[in-house]
């Protein structure tokens, strides 16, 4: 059976390229006037925008990040300003810096994976009480002992742990380890764009404090780089709900729309609709139906490989588009993801009867054996004749094709104007 969802690289897509031009920015040699305006001010460019984004779509744990970032961005900003025009460090920069190195990792790994909760404004209130209560206890370390504090923070407790290449103090390497082992399993727990934005960002924030002090404009490069990241998140995530069909994972009723405003002069429209899948759901149940509707959509999504894409057009039906091809090349395809799924044994999700492996889970759906179902799907499909103007009116004669495919009995595929394509029923599992 399906799993819900996997982790996929387009999640760390976004991110991975912000990051990768955060390092690209931070090498460039000589910046110009304007660069060097640019990047004093990104970061808090960066903050209002991305902040107001967050606050509008309610995205307190993002918000967080984002204001965590920033502090930590202003802290160390103000220490490399003072060193770029005194050629000197000021004289509290070791422990601020020591202390950045530790209470960055910790918060950002806090903040990312502390989950929202219902109550929103609760929600922020405890956050910002954390924030308050960690710099209060930073501020009255680096006010009080600063000496003692900074032995403290520097001394090496783990000497054979200690490489030569660790340029932060060895408690920031446990603490950034932590951070990405609890970002690690929450990105494998939960694969979303917003937990991979977590773990680059992460890594991004790992890789320019080192630097700080040594290139020029890292920080603020980096740090606008990581709530970009964490934006470009929340803006992917409210795009795949928008266009994506959350049960089955395939692009929903809006994608289709749109996809069918760009369409070309030639390509080949499909409706596919499940069979009696009324009475499937009357027989087995709710779950047991959208289990099925999982498993439908990924065999439909196979249709890619016969240049096809699969919408969920609504409730048991599914569309898909042909783009630029002819009804001849498409419908040996639509044969086969039909026959896949007639041929399926689909076996129900029972958790005391679940194989324990994959080969385990073969053997059982080779096996017919009582527990597994099947179902069949109809397919009406229709190319663009040169009189009709929109792929709406395409649409509609291949959803009077898939009317005639039910008409003739289920399980087959039926071109519209060609009933002689029909193809022979193989099962008809209900
Ligand atoms: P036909 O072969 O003529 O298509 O018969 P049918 O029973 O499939 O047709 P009908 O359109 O009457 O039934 C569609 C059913 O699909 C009704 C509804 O219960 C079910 N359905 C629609 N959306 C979902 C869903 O998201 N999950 C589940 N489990 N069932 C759904
Ligand atoms: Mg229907
Ligand atoms: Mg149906």
């Amino acid at each position: 059976m399906l799993r819900p969802s996997a982790a996929r690289l387009s999640h760390f897509l976004p991110a991975g390229i912000l990051f990768l031009g955060g390092l690209a920015a931070a090498y460039v040699k000589d910046l110009s006037v304007f660069f060097t305006s640019l990047f004093n001010v990104l970061p808090t460019l960066v903050l209002l925008l991305g902040g107001a984004y967050c606050a509008v779509y309610r995205r307190q744990r993002e918000l967080a990040l984002m204001v965590t970032v920033y502090i930590a961005y202003y802290l160390l900003d103000t220490q490399t300003d003072f060193y770029r025009d005194n050629g000197v460090v000021r004289e509290d920069a070791a422990v601020v810096f020591h202390l950045m190195c530790l209470l960055l990792p910790l918060m950002f790994g806090l903040y990312a994976a502390w989950e929202e909760r219902t109550h929103l404004f609760q929600d922020l209130v405890a956050r910002l009480a954390v924030l308050l209560l960690v710099a209060g206890v930073a501020l009255g370390l680096e006010q009080s002992y600063p000496v003692e504090v900074q032995n403290w923070l520097a001394d090496i407790r783990w000497p054979l742990l200690h490489g030569s290449w660790m340029s932060l103090i060895q408690l920031s390497y446990v603490m950034f380890l932590i951070a990405f082992g609890v970002l690690t399993w929450q990105y494998l727990n939960k694969p979303r764009p917003l937990h991979a934005a977590q773990l680059v960002g992460l890594l991004g924030l790992f890789w320019a404090l080192p630097k700080t002090f040594i290139l020029p404009f890292t920080l603020n490069i980096m740090c606008s780089q990581v709530m970009l990241m964490i934006a470009a998140a929340v803006a992917q995530e409210a795009y795949q709900m928008a266009f994506r069909d959350e049960l089955t994972g395939l692009p929903g009723r809006r994608a289709l729309n749109e996809r069918l405003q760009r369409l070309g002069r030639n390509y080949v429209l499909a409706m596919s609709d499940v069979d009696h899948f009324k009475k499937f759901n009357d027989t087995h149940g709710h779950d047991v139906g959208d289990q099925v509707l999982r498993l439908v959509a990924s065999k439909l999504s196979k249709i890619s490989q016969g240049g096809g894409k699969a919408y969920r057009y609504g409730g048991e039906e599914f569309a898909i588009v042909f783009s630029g091809k002819t009804l001849e090349e498409c419908m040996p395809h639509l044969e086969m993801v039909r026959e896949t799924i007639a041929n399926y044994q689909i076996q129900l999700r029972n958790p005391d009867n679940r194989p324990e492996d994959d080969q385990q889970g073969r053997l059982r759906r080779g096996s017919a054996q009582a527990g597994s179902v099947s179902v069949t799907i109809s397919i009406g499909v229709a190319d663009r004749q040169p009189e009709q103007r929109t792929a709406d009116e395409v649409l509609k004669v291949a959803d009077q094709a898939l009317y005639a495919a039910k008409g003739a009995g289920r399980n087959c595929v039926v071109a519209h104007g060609q009933p002689q394509k029909r193809s022979m029923r193989t099962a008809d599992a209900i």
